[in-house]
């Protein structure tokens, strides 16, 4: 382990830096050891809190317990003519307070690994390390990770929301399943549907996504919950909080892809669900592996015959938006809870694949998988 500080040119030599303390940094640096490295990040975990959502194991939602913010054994998928149920014992859908779960990464810093908590300005990458600056001090670093956002392109596939956390006046039915989808709302636009999360029966996450490429004014996403609410007859006492997103779902050149990146900027997000945490996880788990064994080298975050399969999904979506809600229904019914929760975290097996290609809608994918 080496901090050198070079008093005259004031200059601070590290085995590590971090460039971002997001999902795939601030994870990184806590499994960090034996280094000298500083994570970089200039927003709070409060001031960029967030829910991040996923299926996770037993020993999965151990590791996260005091960042959930809720658990379902039960998820939904609805349309205007069908309800898919599905209820697992070894998945549940859970909820991560991302402030919570940074929090807790930033506290688990071990010795030698800092936190700046500014911007990284003036980077400069000689091989897999470089210098930057931050706060006012000047770093080298002998290997750079990089997690900065990459740019969304404007005429690219994305998955868009705006959300709200809502205490109820009267319970809610049901408050013991997460509703994934329900597409009963207007589709004139893209695949656009509902999500609520109970955190308890007068407590929900409730969300309008859009998948799509042109982004909607904010007022298009809150009637579309506030028509949504209307129908179940659920009706608002305070809303505690408005959330929004833009998760690209663009497949990125792997030229485009700068050494070093990490997380979302390294190609971590499920192109077809804009579903990354679990991919991160991975992949940080990995890499801090590797580290320890003196590879420095970032392991793909998602395989490519995935990145290959989304790929054809999103091709289908785009010639054919009229079909998303099909898609996504038929994928819900062919699969049983734990093979869901398997092919949105991308481990499904051979017979997952097999029952959801059977399911789709063969002249559509069979175009497309003539046109890549
Ligand atoms: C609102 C929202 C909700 C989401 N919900 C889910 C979900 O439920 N489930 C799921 O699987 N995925 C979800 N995602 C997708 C994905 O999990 C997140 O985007 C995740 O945060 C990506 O992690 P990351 O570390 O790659 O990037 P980020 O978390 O975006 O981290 C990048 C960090 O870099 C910092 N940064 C940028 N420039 C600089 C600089 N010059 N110097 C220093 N720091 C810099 C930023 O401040 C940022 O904190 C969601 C995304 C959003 C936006």
């Amino acid at each position: 382990m080496s901090r050198l500080h070079n008093n005259l040119n004031k200059i601070t030599k590290l085995d590590i830096a971090i460039i971002g303390g997001g999902s795939a940094g601030i994870s990184l640096a806590a499994k960090l050891n034996n280094v000298s490295a500083v994570v970089v990040e200039p927003r709070t975990p409060i001031e960029r809190d967030c829910s991040w959502a996923l299926w996770a194991n037993y020993a999965q939602k151990t590791q996260f317990q005091t960042a959930i913010k809720g658990s379902w054994q039960q998820w939904r998928v609805t349309d205007h003519h069908t309800e898919v149920l599905h209820s697992s014992d070894q998945f549940h859908y859970i909820s991560l307070s991302s402030a919570k779960y940074m929090g807790q990464c930033e506290k688990n810093l071990a010795e030698g690994v800092d936190l700046i908590r500014a911007t990284a300005e003036d980077i400069l990458t000689e091989g897999i390390g470089g210098s930057f600056s931050a706060g006012g001090q000047q770093y080298k670093a002998e290997k750079i990770y990089d997690s900065r956002p990459l740019k969304v392109s404007e005429d690219s596939l994305k998955q868009h929301f705006l959300g709200w956390e809502i205490r109820t006046k009267a319970p809610i039915s049901d408050p013991q399943i997460a509703t994934l989808m329900d597409f009963r709302v207007d589709q004139s636009r893209g695949l656009h549907f509902i999500y609520v999360l109970p955190f308890s029966d007068r407590r929900l996450l409730i969300e309008s996504t859009m998948i799509s490429k042109k982004l909607e004014d904010k007022e298009w996403y809150r009637q579309a919950i506030y028509q949504w609410l209307k129908e179940q007859e659920i009706e608002i006492e305070e809303t505690l909080a408005e959330e929004t997103g833009i998760i690209p779902m663009q497949s990125i050149n792997p030229l485009d892809i700068k050494s070093g990146a990490i997380g979302a900027a390294s190609g971590a997000v499920r192109l077809s669900s804009g579903y990354a945490f679990a991919s991160i996880q991975e992949q940080i788990s990995k890499l801090a592996e590797c580290i320890s064994c003196g590879d420095f080298s970032v392991p793909a975050p998602i395989h490519p015959f995935l990145n290959h399969m989304d790929k054809i999904f999103n091709g289908v979506l785009m010639a054919h938006p009229e079909l998303g809600v099909t898609i996504m229904m038929r994928t819900a019914k062919a699969l049983d809870a734990d093979g869901f929760a398997r092919f949105m975290l991308g481990s499904a097996t051979l017979i997952d694949w097999a029952k959801v290609i059977l399911a789709m809608p063969k002249v559509s994918f069979l175009k497309q998988i003539f046109r890549q």
